[in-house]
């Protein structure tokens, strides 16, 4: 039999949340991920078959009606996923009405798939819009973008400006810069909103004193932009514990060249 529990996608999706967990950006149940399937990669396996349970979702997703996402559960622990992905999470398909899903795989103790899933399908929608190949959400709490939320002005051509001149690699990986929301209560509609509506223009969103939101066509590369992110933002907490006296530093014309090197196009609004 072909057992879905031990697809690339569970093993991947395992690792992922374990990586995650050990950076100390998934404290207890903090964050989550859904990874898109299509129904070809599915069918590939035996024991999919049959709808385990039927699982209410809190908005329509009828624009996703058919799709199917492997998704971490509610209030399960990251640093759990790589011993009892079973558990922690689920495959599910969005219901033909969009206002539920059928569980196929997973969350075998009665699991659900995560609070932030209509942040996480309101995303899905949006990205899908620009780019056909989008297959990833990722949400998480890293410790050195949250720092940023409180110490630093909450714009995002200063915020993207500030990451951008940390190293040479944070332009190249996010031309774009990063979102910004204003600080909302998770697991809502509203912020998810919110979020689908920055991921028009950026691939990564900060949500102020809470963490980030991010996509991408596959886990490594979803993982890649945040860990990058996290790694400017660290950079930056470093210097302010070096006594914050910069001497010397990226300027805007060695961005420009880097972009122009790399082949990017950096958010006009910002540089
Ligand atoms: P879940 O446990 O529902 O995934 O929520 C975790 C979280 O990070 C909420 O923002
Ligand atoms: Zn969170």
């Amino acid at each position: 039999m072909k057992d879905f529990g031990q697809s690339k996608y569970v093993k991947k999706i395992s690792e992922i949340t374990n990586l995650l967990y050990r950076h100390g950006w998934d404290e207890r149940n903090g964050g989550n991920v859904s990874l898109r399937l299509t129904s070809e990669e599915v069918n590939a396996f035996d024991n999919v078959h049959t709808v385990k349970r039927n699982i209410p979702i809190k908005f329509d997703a009828t624009a996703l009606a058919d799709d199917y996402f492997l998704v971490t559960g509610t209030g399960r622990y990251f640093k759990n996923v790589i011993n009892q992905p079973q558990l922690d999470t689920g495959l599910v398909r969005i219901a033909l009405d969009g206002k539920s899903v059928d569980l196929l795989w997973g969350f075998e103790d009665g699991g659900q798939p995560t609070s932030e899933f209509p942040s996480h399908l309101m995303t899905h929608i949006e990205r899908l819009k620009v780019n056909p190949n989008q297959r990833v959400v990722m949400h998480c709490h890293p410790t050195n973008v949250i720092g940023l939320s409180f110490t630093q002005e909450l714009s995002e051509k200063n915020i993207s400006r500030l990451l951008w001149k940390m190293q040479a690699e944070s332009l190249v990986v996010f031309p774009e810069g990063l979102g910004i929301i204003p600080y909302m209560t998770p697991g809502t509609n509203e912020i998810g909103r919110a979020t689908a509506d920055k991921m028009k223009q950026f691939r990564a969103v900060m949500w102020p004193h809470h963490g980030i939101f991010a996509v991408g066509d596959d886990l490594d590369e979803t993982f890649g932009l945040i860990e990058t992110i996290e790694k400017a933002a660290l950079i930056f907490t470093t210097i302010k514990a070096q006594g914050g006296d910069i001497k010397q530093s990226i300027t805007d014309q060695d961005l420009k060249d880097l972009a122009s090197d790399f082949g990017v196009t950096p958010n006009p609004d910002f540089l």
